[in-house]
């Protein structure tokens, strides 16, 4: 599977957007209903989780194949081998 790293950011953003809302959720929740809290704030942990495999495995380098540091904006280029990283 060939992902565009644009691709991944943008999975990426909205699944850990989506993590971050659930145990918002969960936890505004479980002040009235607490398994429920739990269990919707567990689901979004995991998605978090899940989120940050999916950056591990896919944010690399498409040239190099170098993992790229964690850092969203002002990235151009590859930092190891200098492609452009078309983000
Ligand atoms: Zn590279």
């Amino acid at each position: 599977m060939k992902l565009s790293l644009k691709k991944v950011k943008i999975i990426g953003n909205i699944v850990g957007f989506l993590g971050v809302i659930l145990v918002l959720i969960g936890v505004l929740v479980g002040e009235n209903y607490d398994l429920l809290g739990k269990i919707i704030a567990i689901l979004g942990m995991c998605g978090l989780i899940g989120d940050l495999i999916f950056y591990l495995i896919f944010w690399k380098c498409p040239y190099c194949y170098s993992f790229l540091p964690i850092k969203m904006f002002g990235m151009k280029y590859c930092p190891y081998c200098g492609t452009d990283l078309e983000i």
